[in-house]
């Protein structure tokens, strides 16, 4: 079979008109990759016009896709880059605002979550091993201890790891053959990818794959009534990530990076990508801190320290906090038996609940401020 060039589909997107032009010319597409029949590209609109332009992004799609010798296309909306975009994101509604205008076109731009969800937040990282998933699982709890109901969603496609976290078995069921039900463990609702596929059988996911099914664990999961849902994304600031981001309505994101360094500008590279999809990002939260030695107490920085609090700083966004390198943290993590619901009271559980709490307080109030300006060295 033939395969697609780069010639080929620009061909094809050269008819597709978005006003008086076509969306070729008038240099809508971006970051344009083809590979062995899978394609790749951002569609760049007006911030303000926002969700507006998902049919020309499916027309777009459409098109691509017919082409022969093309196997997926994966199309996201991103923002313009233009100077002044960062200005002009559309203001969030609190988390109780969106609760009471679910599905109300005043809502803002953004489309809302599944119904009777309040607010949906990303986990995300910039690479994979840093405590992403650990922390999702944590925060999760440590929110359900502030007296939020929450409900976790393991998008993790390359290493669905919440299932072990949770001590989870078994597959999910659904009561009227429409809906599934969420497994429940430590008091929070939770469905993970890896329910739905054999464990041990690697799975190639392409773009559209990743879409419907995780549109499917978004949509047609009985998650409500829910306050909050905790998206443990897949590491990295790939297609899946991006289109995550842009179909799942998030009213934020954090991101976990560990002290050192590389982890920090794998950091950044997820900051830029919310940006680019209007989606806030709540701050970042450093995990792997200090290590206090479980014999003499002493605190040392192995992956160094800080390091997440002044890059925060540097990209204006906000530093959630510091959960510290404790062997407790890896026992109950790896063990199915979270730390903030099985020893609430220890100095890592309340490190989660303090993060817990700042991101509650980035729900419940409507955040104004322009998206950081991030600079990529
Ligand atoms: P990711 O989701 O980023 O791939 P995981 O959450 O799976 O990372 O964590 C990777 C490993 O590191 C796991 O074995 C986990 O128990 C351990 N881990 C994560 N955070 C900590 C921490 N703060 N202290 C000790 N071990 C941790």
């Amino acid at each position: 079979m033939a395969i697609a060039t780069t010639e080929d589909v620009l061909a094809a997107l050269r008819g597709i008109n978005d006003g008086d032009s076509d969306v070729v010319s008038r240099g809508l597409i971006q970051g344009l990759a083809v590979k062995n029949g899978h394609v790749s590209f951002a569609l760049e609109v007006d911030p303000q016009e926002g969700r507006a332009k998902e049919p020309l992004r499916m027309a777009c799609e459409r098109a691509v896709l017919a082409l022969p010798g093309v196997r997926s296309v994966t199309a996201v909306l991103t923002a313009h880059r233009d100077s002044h975009t960062h200005n002009h994101r559309p203001q969030r509604a609190s988390l109780n605002a969106q609760m009471r205008t679910a599905g109300s076109p005043q809502a803002g731009p953004r489309p809302q979550g599944p119904e009777g969800v309040g607010a949906i937040v990303a986990v995300a990282s910039g690479k994979g091993g840093v405590g992403k998933s650990t922390v999702a699982v944590n925060l999760a709890i440590a929110l359900k201890a502030l007296g939020k109901r929450v409900g976790l969603l393991d998008a993790d496609i390359y290493g669905p790891s919440i299932p072990r976290m949770l001590g989870l078995k078994g597959k999910p069921v659904s009561k009227d053959g429409k809906k599934l039900e969420p497994m429940e463990a430590w008091g929070i609702k939770a469905i993970s990818i890896g329910f739905l596929v054999e464990e041990d059988q690697p799975m190639i996911w392409r773009g559209p794959m990743v879409m419907t099914a995780l549109t499917q664990l978004l949509n047609d999961v009985a998650w409500a009534p829910l306050d909050v849902l905790v998206v443990d994304m897949p590491p990295g600031t790939g297609d899946a990530q991006l289109t995550l981001a842009q179909r799942a309505s998030l009213a934020g994101a954090v991101i976990v990076s560990t002290p050192q360094d590389i982890a920090l500008i794998d950091a950044r590279k997820g900051l830029a990508m919310f940006q680019r999809t209007q989606v806030p990002v709540f701050g970042i939260i450093e995990n792997m801190s200090t290590f206090v030695c479980p014999h003499c107490g002493k605190e040392s920085h192995i992956f160094g320290h800080g390091g997440a609090r002044e890059t925060a700083a540097k990209l204006g966004t906000d530093f959630l906090g510091e959960i510290p390198l404790h062997m407790a943290i890896r026992e109950t993590s790896d063990g199915g038996a979270p730390i903030a619901a099985t020893d609430p009271g220890s100095p890592q559980a309340k490190a989660f609940l303090a993060v817990a709490e700042k991101v509650l307080a980035k729900l419940e109030t409507a955040d104004t401020r322009p998206a950081p300006r991030i600079i990529m060295e």
